[in-house]
């Protein structure tokens, strides 16, 4: 579903991302890993030209985007076209604060698919119960624990029905008693599956619900594999440099 091409992006002269080229197919979940600084967020953040990449080519399904060629009107909706199609969870769960958690799942649709707000409202209250808060639906995100308030943005970004669901970091904001609902919800979405990119520390996710573990360093993909492949055996020193730092 997804294919990036010589992805390459600097901000000034740093270069942080370096010609990284990878694919995830239909109901794969990858684990993107790699210390801080080496270009994770970028990278997804790149796939829907939330940050446009200098060189490299985006496939999403079958909408393609070459970066770094001049905007023009076809350009702006082939990208507007890959962002509707992309479920993006980040680790600040960024809820609209003055809604309650229907009225934030119910927007996307309504607003960006122009969907009536009856069938808004059933489709949010399916949403949200599928993600364990059918009790919470109209509290604000100030009246919700974090792992609430991460729940409501997952369900949040798949009220637009996307091809494929990032998340970056989701569980890092979080208490360590909350991480676990949050993981168990991706879980659920995994094994119905949903494709993910899912940049995290969490091991044990990536052992359980990971088809592949892409680590990354310094802008490129070190090495990539099962999760057991790189947990137990690493091939490159910087990951079990890694694997060491974090154990
Ligand atoms: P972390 O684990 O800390 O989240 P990361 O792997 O997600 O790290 P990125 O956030 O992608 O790393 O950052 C990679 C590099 O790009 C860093 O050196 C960072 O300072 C730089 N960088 C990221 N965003 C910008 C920006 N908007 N402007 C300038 N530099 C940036
Ligand atoms: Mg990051």
């Amino acid at each position: 579903v997804i294919k990036l091409q010589n992805i390459k992006k600097s901000f000034n002269d740093n270069v942080v991302l370096e010609d990284i080229s990878f694919t995830v197919e239909k109901s794969e979940v990858v684990v993107i890993m790699g210390p801080s600084g080496s270009g994770k967020s970028t990278l997804l953040r790149c796939i829907t030209f939330l940050e446009e990449p200098d060189r490299g080519i985006i496939r999403l399904g079958d909408k393609e985007v070459e970066a770094g060629l001049p905007l023009n009107k076809h350009r702006k909706k082939v990208i507007r076209e890959l962002r509707q199609n992309t479920g993006f969870v980040f680790q600040q769960f960024n809820l609209f604060p003055h809604r309650t958690a229907l009225e934030n799942v119910m927007e996307g649709p309504m607003i960006i698919k122009k969907m009536g707000r009856e069938e808004a409202r059933e489709k949010a209250v399916a949403l949200l119960t599928k993600v364990g808060l059918a009790d919470r639906m109209d509290h604000y995100p100030a009246q919700l624990s974090g792992g609430q308030q991460q729940r409501v943005a997952i369900a949040r970004a798949l009220s637009m029905e996307p091809m494929v669901m990032l998340y970056d970091e989701p569980t890092s904001a979080l208490d360590p008693e909350l991480v676990r609902e949050v993981l168990l919800v991706m879980k659920e979405l995994a094994k119905e599956g949903m494709t993910m990119v899912v940049v995290t520390h969490e091991m044990s996710f990536a052992r359980d619900v990971a088809d592949r573990v892409v680590f990354m360093d310094d802008g490129v993909i070190i090495e990539e594999g099962t999760a057991a492949d790189i947990f137990k055996n690493p091939k490159e020193e910087r990951t079990k440099k890694f694997l060491r730092d974090v154990s």
